[in-house]
């Protein structure tokens, strides 16, 4: 069985089931969770996914195919865990349920896992000819093509990944010359390694600014594409890859600068509930895992007109760290917004997967953000970033998203 049985919870170490009979049905997450507010569905509620995990742990699930898209349908936000009182771990819960109805991952999560984990020289040398294509326009010229033969998903890839770089992050930085004596380590996230190496490089500049001299890890992907997409197994050798790397480097602080990635890298100790030794390992390491939104206190200069902060759902409520307050009122005049810990709808590929909800859910989250008048968004996830880009230069042009690590890294020039 493809699943973990156990789960580290708020409340400690419960099984699968213990954990999600703590949901009493209360409903008082309802109005935390995303897919509920866009379509008023039980079943796209945190409390209904919770109920049909359950049925099917007690093996008395009527309807295995609508539950299979129940689940497939959630955000894996995390929105409902930070409002229930009761700590039900509802997006683990979802995966878990997901990995029983579907014991073998997708075809298409597994060559991407494959790629991305064990050949990434060939992922990084398909990724620059996707890159070449699009930049000579062939993708767009493809996208009305692939959405008449249903291919749809990467129709919205192409429009939701708006820059194609020439060079990938670990190739600007393999180059540099390190210190011996770092003062910290940068774990590259797949988000910056592939998408956007420019916040990548500023949270290096960034971090030397503010810390001295320091060292790029060299990482693989931290295994969280995998955890995601059904094959806890593959992720567990990707972070046993990601500890035994880390450990080389002595005991200085691990920056990593996509949300997702840093919240993923410090539940590592949940990949090894079964395995004491290597628990150890993976404690000592999310121990010093650091997301750059919890570093970075001031940004380097203002940036252009107000500002205000979309919470990246998983450093909200993957790792419950507050918005960047002092980063962002030092950026500029801030101004809060509305369902700031509400997902914009990215969440990894499920803008690709299920487009129409995650529009309806982007179109919100840009409505909340035009309401403020804000002419610059600050955020930490690469999802977030490459969703709110797309949104933004639909429905709110004239404001532009910034990654944490580029409002820290801005020069005084940049006013
Ligand atoms: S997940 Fe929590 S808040 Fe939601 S219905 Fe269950 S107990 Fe209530
Ligand atoms: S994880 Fe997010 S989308 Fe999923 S049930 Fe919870 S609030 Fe809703």
């Amino acid at each position: 069985m493809n699943t973990l049985g156990r789960l580290l919870t708020d409340l400690g170490e419960r099984s699968t089931y213990d954990a999600v009979s703590q949901c009493s049905r209360c409903g008082y997450c309802e109005q935390s969770c995303p897919t509920y507010k866009a379509t008023g569905r039980e079943d796209r509620s945190p409390r209904g996914r919770n109920q049909l995990v359950r049925l099917m742990l007690e093996g008395k699930l009527k309807d295995p195919s609508a539950a299979r898209e129940a689940l497939a349908t959630c955000l894996l936000c995390g929105g409902c865990q930070s409002a229930c009182y009761a700590h039900v771990p509802t997006a683990d819960l979802v995966l878990e349920g997901r990995r029983r109805l579907s014991p073998r991952p997708p075809l298409a999560a597994r060559w991407l896992t494959a790629l991305v984990g064990t050949r990434p020289r060939v992922f990084a040398f398909l990724l620059h000819l996707a890159y070449a294509a699009k930049r000579a326009g062939f993708s767009r010229a493809a996208a009305p093509l692939l959405r008449f033969v249903g291919l749809s998903g990467l129709a919205e890839a192409d429009a939701h990944a708006r820059e194609a770089p020439k060079r990938f992050l670990f190739e600007e930085l393999r180059g540099r010359a390190w210190s011996a004596s770092p003062a910290w380590a940068y774990f590259a996230p797949c988000g910056p390694n592939y998408v956007y190496p420019r916040v990548g490089l500023a949270t290096v500049k960034a971090l030397e600014k503010r810390r001295g001299p320091g060292k790029f890890l060299d990482n693989g992907c931290c295994g969280l594409l995998a955890y995601n997409y059904g094959d806890p197994a593959e992720a567990r050798e990707m972070a046993r890859r990601a500890v035994a790397q880390a450990e080389k480097g002595g005991d200085v602080p691990i920056v990593a600068d996509c949300s997702s990635c840093a919240a993923f890298l410090k539940s590592y100790p949940q990949l090894f509930l079964a395995e004491p030794d290597w628990r150890r390992r993976a404690e000592r390491f999310a121990a010093r895992v650091r997301d750059a939104a919890e570093v970075f206190d001031a940004a380097g200069a203002r940036v252009a007109g107000p500002v205000t902060c979309q919470n990246s759902c998983r450093a909200r409520h993957g790792q419950n760290l507050p918005a960047p307050k002092a980063l962002l009122e030092s950026a500029g005049e801030f101004r809060p917004m509305a369902e700031a810990d509400d997902c914009c709808g990215g969440a990894g590929a499920f803008s690709l997967l299920h487009p129409e909800l995650s529009e309806d859910i982007l179109k919100r989250k840009v409505a909340n953000i035009k309401a403020t008048g804000a002419k610059t968004v600050v955020t930490s996830s690469t999802s977030c970033l490459l969703q709110l880009d797309a949104g933004l230069s639909k429905y709110y042009p004239g404001c532009t998203v910034l990654h944490v690590s580029e409002a820290a890294a801005l020069d005084g020039d940049r006013q």
